[in-house]
């Protein structure tokens, strides 16, 4: 379809999966009649099941005031951009479309440093409000559980630890596969390690943690050429593992509460700076080598068929 509705996206309609046609202030199926308006600039292409009833929209504000600073966002956004110009030779001519952007972040800072967006979607219209004050790019609003509204021919696919949260993990990656042109880059990252899955991974809806080994294995049935695969936040590990022993002692009560998770987003000026520091030193040692442990794996797969 085009427009945002004229955004020249490829999306299908949720109900019949029919390619979308643009409208003034809608899209619209031809197949099944279905209309899905364009409400401040946001495409609302739901059937209604939008969001999750157990995750907390309090963490969306919570996110948009530390994301700038936190030394997990920052080392997250610094790694997935110089991941991008390292590995997708010809990213200035690719646009990219994120899956899940969260309060859009991300996107904000690889916008910013000149990455052309095609647009991001998202289950969550509390999000996409915040995305729309950070980035000039069409959005979409779609229904959590389901498959994402994408058609097919994209050059660049996003999924920012958004697979973890699946059931269906598998049928994603073959979604996506099928979503891309030829050639078409997905670049994703997901917690890593199982044996680190606490109430933490609970309370922010995970359903697994990853080994690198399984994730190779499900991005390749899925039909995907594997190009890079590494940990990262590997200096995270330790401190984990000790928090970990620690809460244990906790009750499961306060393992679980709001206030716990609040301490977790909690920038500490003289620790947030030590982290950032070396979570720095080791995207340098990433520019060279890869890493078989650390708390996040980042990885970038292709579809066969196009150039590099
Ligand atoms: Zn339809």
């Amino acid at each position: 379809m085009t427009g945002a509705a004229g955004s020249g996206l490829s999306l299908v309609c949720p109900s019949c999966r029919m390619l979308l046609t643009a409208g003034a202030g809608a899209a619209s199926c031809a197949r099944c009649g279905a209309r899905y308006p364009v409400d401040r600039g946001i495409l609302r292409l739901t059937l209604g099941r939008a969001g999750t009833p157990n995750y907390d929209p309090h963490y969306f504000d919570t996110l948009d005031r530390v994301e700038a600073r936190h030394f997990w966002f920052v080392a997250r956004r610094e790694i997935v951009l110089e991941t991008l110009r390292r590995s997708v030779s010809d990213l200035d001519q690719r646009h990219l479309f994120d899956i899940g952007c969260g309060s859009g972040g991300l996107l904000e800072y690889l916008s910013g440093h000149g990455v052309a967006l095609a647009g991001a979607c998202d289950a969550y219209a509390e999000s996409l409000e915040l995305v729309r004050r950070r980035v000039a790019a069409p959005l979409v609003l779609v229904d959590e559980g389901r498959l994402p509204p994408l058609g097919p021919g994209y050059r660049l696919l996003t999924l920012f630890d958004v697979l973890e949260h699946l059931d269906d993990d598998r049928g994603m990656l073959r979604f996506l596969h099928d979503s891309l042109a030829p050639g078409g880059v997905l670049v994703l990252t997901v917690p890593a390690h199982p044996f680190l899955f606490d109430e933490r991974d609970e309370l922010a809806c995970h359903r697994r943690r990853y080994r690198r080994r399984e994730l190779r294995t499900k991005l390749e049935e899925a039909g995907f050429e594997v190009r890079l695969l590494t940990h990262f936040m590997a200096p995270l590990v330790p401190p984990l593992l000790a928090i970990r022993a620690l809460t244990g002692l906790l009750p499961r009560s306060w393992r679980r509460s709001r206030e716990r998770q609040d301490l977790e987003f909690r920038v500490v000026p003289v620790v947030n700076g030590m982290l950032r520091a070396l979570l720095g030193l080791e995207r340098r040692f990433l520019r060279t080598c890869s890493l078989p442990f650390g708390s996040s794996i980042i990885g970038v797969a292709a579809r066969g068929g196009g150039s590099r």
